[in-house]
């Protein structure tokens, strides 16, 4: 029996869980059109991991060179290698324009070109004609800080439309009914350590990527998945979870990032030979190939003994010969950055980079208005009702096996404004909120519980140290079966370390700690469906490549993985890639050879 709680009560048409730019999006588009919106976040929303995006957004606006949203469509479904959704993906490239536009209005401060347009910079796999015509200026840029000019701005207008922040809430677990409908979630609140339980009609899960499974990432400590984890423990399964990107351009050491827009500027790496090496491997597109070819470029390089420095486990990327002033103005962030976490004037010397997990293609499946998709209940399309889900956290999915850069934050924007846009539709502000389903609410409070008070338990931090060893040397870059197995082995092992965190005190008020084994039990869930998940797919495609399987295999793979957690056991089914486009004014682009 779970300890009897004075639980805060709040009801509202929409919550949503998180303030990134997918979850502000989504809750200024709700709270503008008068639905009762309640935004939830466990950290200040300005501070969510979207501000760190530096290099820009994708739109086809043609401001510096032709464009065309077709041939954004075309490189997201090649940079996909076809596994992404051409429903969504059209939607993506053709709402990118007025999404954009609609952020110029908003207040988002872009760079300007000399005639007054917003600037718009190269970008790996934005290519023009179909990959036929020279590289895309596509990507919208606030300098090298796009990600905190959009966050800023979105967060001001949803200030301006009165929407309400619970923040430095920590949400626990959803609320779902016998029936499989999603009623609210319970969170507590780190400040005073009361809890909350929040009713709602519909609730969006909008709590970024995983990054944090691997030992070395470029997200936020923050950065834990604990939407996906709680859609785990809810019955929705995760899908594609075997697709990280490796970012080519991760600082040694730190793993920060320096953004792919230093290599629009002209920014190109060599090994340690001095030689450049991208052309040998994308002769067209050379240091802008997509970031799976470039990562495992480089990986390559390093394997055979071409690394840079004394044990070769690095590559350089040079910016030295880039106009000062080009630097100073376009990327005065990542001057900072190297000078702060390595000490080197990139203005002079090049910078020592390696492959390091940037991103989580995988996530929660949804549809394009953002609803949740659970096969179990009904066909691979069913929705789950009163669940919605956006941003990094959901799988729609535009990015596939392979995120092009830039599109991430256009993902959150577009699909943040499309769940408002549907929630606009379904809900009825007059009727009444569900009410919490008991049995649900027991279960979440006794997991809870059993963390708080297991004062002899082992420390989080240790234990998620040791997952992520067993990630980053298993999971990475190069992946094969013994290897993979191994590392399954491995977090099996982990499995009664994992049931077995505690946190030296119960307290509720900033405990911290308690806070990170939430946290840590979020990653182990997710860890072990990314292990099983790219164990199953016997093929490689985008960012997951198989040393023991090298080619693409549409015949076998052209699909979806879907995967279930219970009990600790991960259970694999499939879902069909949606191939036709749904609409009359963009073509199905059928898959071939990858050219980008
Ligand atoms: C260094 C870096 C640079 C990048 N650069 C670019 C770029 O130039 N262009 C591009 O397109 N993409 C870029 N990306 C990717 C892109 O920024 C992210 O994918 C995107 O911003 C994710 O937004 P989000 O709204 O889904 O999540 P986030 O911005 O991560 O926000 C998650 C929110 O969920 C909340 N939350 C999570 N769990 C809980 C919980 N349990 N309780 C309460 N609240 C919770 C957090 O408080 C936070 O507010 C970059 C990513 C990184 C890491």
């Amino acid at each position: 029996m779970a300890t009897a709680y004075d639980i805060v009560d709040h009801d509202y048409d929409v919550i949503v869980l998180g303030a990134g730019g997918g979850g502000l999006r989504a809750t200024l588009g709700m709270a503008s059109t008068g639905l009762k919106t309640a935004c939830i976040s466990k950290v200040f929303p300005t501070r969510s991991h979207t501000t760190a995006a530096q290099g820009g957004i994708a739109a086809a606006l043609g401001n510096i060179m032709e464009d065309d949203w077709h041939w954004h469509m075309y490189d997201t479904v090649a940079g996909s290698v076809w596994l992404g959704d051409q429903d969504a993906i059209a939607y993506l490239c053709h709402e990118a324009i007025p999404s954009v536009v609609e952020l110029e209005h908003m207040g988002v401060p872009f760079s300007r070109t000399e005639d007054g347009r917003i600037y718009q910079r190269k970008f790996g796999g934005h290519t023009t004609h179909c990959a036929e015509g020279e590289m895309a200026a596509r990507a919208c840029a606030a300098a090298d800080r796009t990600g905190h000019a959009v966050l800023h701005t979105l967060y001001q207008q949803c200030l301006k439309h009165k929407a309400q922040f619970f923040i430095e809430y920590f949400a626990i677990d959803l609320l779902m009914d016998e029936d499989g409908a999603c009623c609210g979630l319970l969170a507590f609140s780190l400040e005073d350590g009361t809890l909350h339980r929040f009713r709602a009609k519909q609730t969006v899960l909008a709590t970024g990527g995983c990054g944090r499974v691997f030992e070395s990432c470029t997200s936020a400590h923050t950065c834990t998945g604990d939407g996906n984890a709680m859609a785990l423990r809810a019955g929705v399964p995760l899908q594609d979870m075997e697709f990280v990107q490796f970012h080519p351009t991760g600082l040694v050491g730190s793993g920060c990032l320096i953004t792919e827009g230093a290599r629009g500027e002209g920014g190109y790496l060599t090994n340690g030979d001095g030689d450049r090496f991208m052309p040998k491997y994308a002769p067209h597109e050379k240091d802008l190939a997509s970031r799976d070819i470039v990562s495992h470029a480089e990986g390559v390089e390093m394997r055979e003994g071409r690394g840079c420095g004394e044990d070769g486990d690095h590559i350089l990327l040079h910016l030295e010969e880039i106009d000062d002033e080009v630097l100073e103005s376009k990327l005065p962030g990542i001057i900072e950055t190297v000078r702060i976490f390595l000490n080197i004037d990139i203005r002079k010397e090049p910078i020592p980079v390696v492959p390091t997990a940037h991103y989580c293609m995988g996530g929660i499946p949804t549809n394009i208005h953002g609803e949740v998709v659970n096969p179990r209940l009904g066909g691979p399309n069913a929705t789950v009702p009163g669940l919605m889900a956006v941003g990094e956290t959901a799988c729609v999915s535009v990015h596939g096996a392979n995120r092009l850069g830039t599109n991430s934050l256009l993902d959150i924007i577009v699909f943040g404004r499309a769940a408002a846009l549907r929630a606009a539709e379904i809900i009825d502000p007059d009727s009444d909120t569900p009410s919490s389903p008991k049995d649900c609410e027991e279960k979440i409070l006794e997991r809870f519980d059993a963390l708080r008070h297991n004062a002899t338990g082992g420390n989080p931090g240790q234990v998620r140290a040791g997952m992520q060893k067993i990630m980053q040397n298993h999971f990475g870059v190069f992946r094969k079966q013994d290897s993979m197995q191994e590392g399954i082995d491995m977090l099996e092992e982990m499995s009664g370390q994992i049931a077995d965190i505690g946190v030296t005190s119960p307290d509720l008020t900033w405990n911290m700690e308690l806070v990170t084994a939430l946290e840590v039990q979020n990653l182990c869930q997710q860890a072990s469906v990314l292990a099983q998940s790219a164990m199953v797919r016997t093929e490689s495609r985008g960012a997951h490549i198989r040393d023991d399987h090298e080619e693409r295999d549409d015949e076998n793979w052209l699909k979806h993985t879907v995967a279930w957690s219970e009990a600790g056991r991960v259970d694999i089914d499939f879902r069909p890639v949606r191939l036709d486009t749904g609409r009359d004014d963009a073509k199905t682009f059928p898959p071939t050879e990858r050219k980008i």
